[in-house]
């Protein structure tokens, strides 16, 4: 599904929509150039999935992984634009979240793609091509 937005606020309310067809469990590769939209997208995931972004917890130990959390569901969210090697993707225990969504910025970066990709690109300042494979 191929989607052109106009605005953030529309990018959100794509991310918002896609997320209610998530299960729990659910790994989400986001994959586009810095400024694409992809945080954008993820906050409309928290809202889609009823979870008020504001909740949003910075971990003390790995600034690479964030979680939103709340209405009993959790969405994490993982950016490794700064990650340099799979060792350090390992260190990052992604696996052990058993029941929450999984959300990846950079994910050309995991070993092996995530089921479902979300690509982003940039039209033009305000419009971002937004498709779901
Ligand atoms: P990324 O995580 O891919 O680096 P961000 O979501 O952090 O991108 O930033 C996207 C930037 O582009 C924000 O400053 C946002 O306001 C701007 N922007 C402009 N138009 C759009 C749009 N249609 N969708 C998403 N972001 C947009
Ligand atoms: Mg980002």
């Amino acid at each position: 599904m191929k989607y052109l937005s106009k605005s953030p606020e529309e990018t959100r309310r794509i991310g918002a929509k896609f997320s209610r067809t998530l299960k729990s469990g659910s790994w989400v590769g986001l994959y586009g150039d810095l400024g694409a939209g992809k945080t954008t997208f993820v906050q409309g995931m928290a809202l889609g999935i009823g979870i008020n972004p504001r909740n949003y917890v910075s971990s003390p130990t790995f600034t690479m992984v964030n979680l939103y959390e709340g209405n009993g569901r959790t969405l994490v969210h993982v950016d490794l634009y700064r990650v340099k090697n799979a060792e350090e993707i390992e260190t990052l225990g992604l696996n052990d979240y058993e029941d929450a969504v999984m959300v990846i910025e950079w994910a050309e970066k995991l070993k092996k793609p995530p089921e479902i990709q979300v690509r982003l690109k940039t039209v033009s300042e305000m419009e971002r091509e937004v498709e779901v494979i």
